[in-house]
């Protein structure tokens, strides 16, 4: 016979004034103690045995919670939350795909419930911070994968059957630099810190959850188009890349559904209003004197006043995605049915896995602006969205000057129809990387060696012309120089 609970509370608790006749079950601190003690004598769990179907998987299999800034320090608007990780971290943080790298520190390990639950404004937090910010990033863009053709683990650039090594992470991998970047070289994420002119406090790039996911966008788009990142590709090519690392930022926040709330709150539910979504990297920027962070996706640069510079011709891109994002969630929001938060939350999720379709379906070298927006506007067609969605993407396009459209604006894009490029790359035109982050400075990703053989060459020609030919004199056994 099933035993049911029919202990007074007052016999648990004599001490505490509860109401004689009413039992109401709230989760007071009384009400607790008064189930745990019941359960504990009347309802004990039934004792599991080799014969159950479902193992008991241990406290840490079913994944982790950290505490974790939600953008950065400065942006009081959302602070620091906890957070669920689903899967297996272990200490340091670390994972399959993710290693904390820093030296000098001690891995963190995780506490009694498996969590990674430390203090802010500590080496503790700051590498849980970064580790949580990279792996939410990956896998965001696995999920937008997942069912696709293409798989789901999404390899680091230098994944292959034989090596498996995972990114590794450098909270503090740049001291007293204002950069962050992305070696794919070094297998690694570095971050660095600084104090600001005419300040006091240091700013923390790995702080930043713009500036973390940012470079772990490069990361993750490099491993699926390697050729991109490397700087002898057309300027748009370039921009492609700067700019998916902002969009990465903006579809991070869009993913995780307490910062969907905050910028309907903030926004009124209107994405051209100002909002952190738009602001990247804020305290970063507030350390330059800008008031919008260090980019604002919102904006109106358009191609031809962007030229060669990698940074401006990114912000384009940036931009026009952005355009579309407010234009699919005015035209899909209906308040009267759904919660705004849950729809602009879907839409993030939609363009994410859209845009990041189109980039893989796009050229493997020198892809232009026009090359994505042609397959963003035949997949929308495939996936079967209403004809708004094509105008969207056509429209914000063509008024950044990236494509051309046959009709006038006001008129249906018709499906299938094919845009042309507007600006384009003038040929041979070089990319211009100076005011991009970190990663895109890196001479690795310049192809420099060959300068360097070139001038090895010339010297070579050099001292064969000047009676140098040959090998030199070779030196006495016995270490003596070699006679004049
Ligand atoms: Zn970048």
């Amino acid at each position: 016979m099933e035993h049911t609970v029919s202990l007074p509370v007052a016999e648990v608790l004599p001490e505490r004034a509860l109401p004689p006749v009413s039992f109401i079950p709230t989760p007071s601190a009384p009400y607790r103690q008064h189930r745990k003690a019941s359960q504990l004598v009347f309802e004990p769990g039934r004792p599991r045995s080799a014969l159950d179907a479902e193992p008991v998987p241990p406290t840490y299999a079913n994944g982790t919670r950290v505490l974790m800034w939600k953008q950065d320090p400065s942006v009081g608007e959302i602070g620091a939350r906890k957070a669920f990780l689903p899967g297996i971290v272990l200490d340091g943080p670390r994972d399959a795909r993710i290693v904390f790298g820093q030296p000098g520190i001690s891995p963190v390990p995780p506490n009694a419930f498996g969590d990674f639950v430390t203090m802010p404004d500590t080496p503790q937090f700051d590498a849980v911070h970064t580790f949580a910010v990279v792996r939410q990033t990956l896998t965001m863009y696995q999920r937008a994968l997942a069912g696709g053709d293409s798989g789901t683990p999404l390899p680091w650039q230098w994944n292959s059957s034989v090596d498996t090594t995972p990114i590794e992470v450098f909270p503090y991998g740049l001291p007293n630099i204002m950069n962050a970047f992305y070696s794919r070289s070094q297998c690694c994420l570095k971050f660095g810190d600084f104090i600001p002119t005419g300040q006091n406090e240091r700013v923390y790039t790995c702080r930043s959850f713009d500036i973390v996911s940012h470079e772990t966008g490069h990361a993750v788009l490099d491993g699926l188009k390697p050729d991109w990142l490397l700087a002898d590709n057309p300027p748009q090519t370039g921009g492609l890349h700067e700019s998916f690392g902002d969009l990465t930022a903006i579809f991070l926040s869009l993913s995780q559904l307490d910062q969907c709330e905050a910028i309907v709150a903030q926004t009124k539910a209107n994405l051209h209003d100002k909002t952190f979504l738009a602001d990247i990297a804020e305290q970063f920027g507030l350390a330059l004197g800008r008031s919008n962070g260090l980019r604002n996706a919102d904006n109106d640069i358009t191609l031809s006043q962007a030229g060669t510079e990698v940074h401006a011709l990114s912000q384009v891109f940036t931009g026009a995605i952005y355009d579309i994002l407010a234009d699919l969630f005015a035209l899909e929001r209906d308040p009267a049915v759904r919660d705004d938060a849950a729809v602009l939350h879907e839409m993030g999720g939609y363009l994410r896995g859209l845009l990041l379709r189109a980039l893989i379906a796009s050229p493997e070298h020198a892809p232009g602006y026009a090359d994505v927006v042609n397959h963003m506007l035949r997949l929308v067609t495939e996936d079967a969205r209403p004809v708004q969605y094509r105008n969207a993407i056509r429209n914000r396009f063509t008024v950044r000057e990236v494509v051309l459209s046959p009709v006038p604006l006001d008129q249906d894009h018709v499906a299938g129809v094919g845009l042309e490029a507007a600006v384009r790359d003038a040929p041979g035109a070089v990319q211009d990387r100076r005011a991009c982050c970190g990663t895109m400075n890196l001479a690795e990703y310049f192809a420099l060696d060959h300068f360097i053989d070139d001038e090895l060459q010339a010297l070579a020609q050099w001292c064969a012309a000047h009676g140098r030919s040959g090998a030199p004199p070779a030196l006495p056994s016995d270490g003596s120089p070699p006679p004049a």
